[in-house]
């Protein structure tokens, strides 16, 4: 399957895409944000961007360097923190009560892999560093995911900025960073509104 990479002008970053109606966007200011949006919901265009091992090393290579190296994740895990950070995200987009068991689900995940600092003598002074532990288990890929969402999601200021996408029939959900941006990527579901405004216009289509 190949991966179509275009420019995202709001995020500087891309998205990838895996055919006519399903892509996902690479780049938002958490990478939970990018992992929620690799399936649609249920109703919406689309499928899953992690159906196969296969397609799941893909979307691990897209992000880089922005998560820990290691060993990749069972697929069954990564599928499971998708699914409760998509409930809790979307709790919170949606002014809904988060469910319990998402939360204890990112609980999980955080301690069965915890973080420590270390101090390191370097020519100069120190460098701290994190260092995960997945001793106790768990993965620290998954471990940085969920974290890094905890942080951002328990600041109400940042949660503000999580929405939508205007097109009704997208299911992903963004970072407003620029808080103009109504479109999960310009390129596509602001162009395929435009392209209907424009038919609408002239009264072909
Ligand atoms: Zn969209």
């Amino acid at each position: 399957m190949a991966l179509i990479k275009f420019p995202n002008a709001y995020t500087a970053d891309m998205a990838i895409s895996t055919g006519r109606n399903r892509f996902a966007v690479i780049g938002e200011p958490i990478v939970a944000v990018d992992l929620i949006d690799t399936v649609a919901a249920p109703g919406s265009a689309g499928g899953d961007l992690l159906a196969t091992d296969g397609d799941a090393q893909a979307w691990w290579r897209t992000e880089g360097a922005r998560v820990p190296a290691g060993d990749l994740p069972d697929l069954r895990a990564l599928r499971r923190l998708r699914s409760a950070l998509r409930e809790t995200i979307e709790a919170l987009v949606d002014g809904r009560l988060v469910p319990a068991e998402a939360v204890s689900d990112l609980n999980f995940f955080m301690q069965s892999a915890p973080a420590s600092t270390r101090l390191l003598l370097t020519g100069t002074g120190l460098d701290a560093q994190r260092q995960w532990h997945p001793e106790y288990g768990g993965n620290p890929r998954l471990a940085f995911i969920a974290t890094q969402a905890a942080q951002f999601l328990s600041d109400p200021s940042k949660v503000r900025r999580l929405r939508r996408c205007a097109n009704p029939a997208c299911s992903m959900i963004f970072i407003a960073v620029n808080p103009r941006r109504s479109w999960c990527a310009p390129g596509v579901c602001g162009n395929r509104a435009r392209v209907a405004r424009h038919y609408r216009r002239t009264g072909r289509g």
